[in-house]
């Protein structure tokens, strides 16, 4: 397969070139390659050619222990690939009390083989922390699972103590850990004060979660990592400016390895959509939506300051799943569909706003998701031999978003009515395209788990 005249997003340049595949690999790149015989041409004149997207943060059938994420491997990796993403690294939900880390690798391998149309990966979960654990995570790095999630909130966080064995085990064994942060124990106080005074309005849910709260769990895990010999650290879905300032605190005093994400939807959305009445439940999620302030600051920090935008990709329907907790935000599921909007977000209100440049686009979406998750250069970039995970995206197509339209195995999306200027046409992973002029063509199961590296951490 050849794909011909595309402007094509490499390392170094953007350049107008024919990308050659053999097989699940990129062959050559570059201008005037021959026509091999009985060769299948893409056409891409005038659109864009990236490495597949790679989304480090979805929880397909996450079962939070209220509600399971509507989405499975199969429905959410479709819309994963609609959306021009060509590989996942889910987060594993947690398992049994005192669980070792295979009892969810196991039971997840067996909810994504035969089911995934794309590639993908996990990471582990540390719900608790003793010796057993800490060399599982050792040995079970040498199997591809070469980042581990750590939470600092809900049932099974772990404390000071538990996270700086993590780090420094880490550390030792050059794995990376993730960290949701969020200050468990103000958090329990205000959700406690708000249910004694009856405040149990979906906007209630955001008053309990401050962006204080995100920030003072950032630091905390910033210093232990720190104490733990400088420990790589990936902060997840950043949302608020006073937590990214804590980031870049931590980076002028030295400490390079600390690594941030955030999602579209602390770029795009605020707090303004928790005055909805019950739509509001819609946008419950962790942490909450912050400032249009917040939103500014996090755009400015995406050419330089921020290392990934992943989605947190955690579907609940609206109508059965969220409604329920209309009088009582406690008991509503927290999570966002996102996963196949993402690309088309970044493209069009980034790349078409020029908040980012091309090449910027790629880091963030793909380039440094793999470098850090330890897939590259396997993935994330387009030069011979690399896997043809590849999208293109049409800049010239213009896409009113409709939950409608999207391949998610949910009721709404988040950005339904947002105008976007530029959306993916051709998804290829592996050399396969499967998705053509905007339509799934793939087959299911088709996606293989990439059994990760450890990953470049600076
Ligand atoms: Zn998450």
């Amino acid at each position: 397969m050849i794909i011909r005249n595309g402007r094509v997003v490499t390392e170094d340049a953007v350049i107008r070139a024919d990308i050659l595949i053999r097989g699940e690999t990129i062959a050559a790149v570059g201008c005037d390659i021959p026509l091999p015989p009985d060769c299948t041409v893409i056409d891409a004149a005038g659109m864009f050619v990236f490495p597949g997207g790679i989304d480090v943060h979805t929880h397909m059938n996450l079962d939070t222990g209220v509600a399971v994420a509507s989405d499975d491997f199969y429905t959410g990796t479709v819309a994963a690939a609609c959306g021009g993403t060509t590989t996942i690294v889910d987060h594993i939900g947690f398992g049994p009390a005192g669980c070792r880390l295979d009892h969810q690798i196991e039971r997840y391998h067996g909810m994504a083989d035969g089911m995934a149309v794309i590639d993908y990966g996990f990471h582990g979960v540390i719900q608790h922390v003793d010796d057993g654990v800490l060399a599982d995570m050792g040995r079970l790095a040498n199997e591809g699972i070469t980042s581990y999630k750590v939470y600092l909130t809900y049932g099974f966080k772990i404390d000071d103590g538990g996270l700086f064995r993590v780090l420094e085990k880490a550390n030792e064994t050059g794995v990376l850990i993730a960290v949701h942060p969020e200050n468990d124990g103000v958090i329990t106080h205000f959700r406690a004060c708000f249910k004694a005074q009856g405040k149990l309005a979906p906007k209630y849910h955001a008053l309990s979660r401050p962006a204080e709260c995100e920030a003072e769990a950032v630091n905390r895990a910033i210093l232990l990592a720190r104490m733990a010999g400088d420990a790589p650290l990936y902060i997840v879905h950043t949302s608020s400016a006073i937590a990214l300032s804590c980031i870049m605190a931590a980076r002028e005093r030295g400490q390079r390895r600390i690594f941030a994400e955030t999602c579209p939807q602390y770029l795009l959305l605020d707090e303004n959509r928790y005055d909805l009445g019950e739509d509001s439940l819609k946008y419950i999620m962790c942490p909450p939506l912050r400032t249009g302030a917040d939103n500014e600051v996090l755009w400015n920090a995406l050419p330089q300051h921020l290392d990934t935008v992943a989605t947190d990709h955690c579907p609940f329907m609206f109508a059965t799943q969220k409604m329920p907790a209309k009088d009582d935000f406690t008991r509503c599921p927290s999570g966002v569909p996102g996963v196949e909007e993402r690309m088309a977000l970044l493209f069009s209100e980034g790349v078409q706003k020029n908040r980012i440049t091309l090449r910027r686009f790629t880091d963030l979406t793909s380039t440094n998701p793999a470098k850090l998750f330890g897939m590259y250069p396997r993935k994330g970039v387009i030069r011979p031999g690399s896997d043809a995970d590849l999208v293109i995206i049409d800049p010239d197509k213009q896409v009113t978003i409709r939950q409608k339209n999207l391949h998610s195995r949910v009721d709404y999306s988040v950005y339904e009515g947002l105008e976007t200027q530029g959306w993916p046409v051709y998804t290829i992973n592996r050399g396969e395209v499967i998705v053509k002029k905007g339509e799934f063509i793939g087959k299911k199961g088709r996606g293989v788990f990439i059994q990760r590296k450890r990953g470049v951490y600076g």
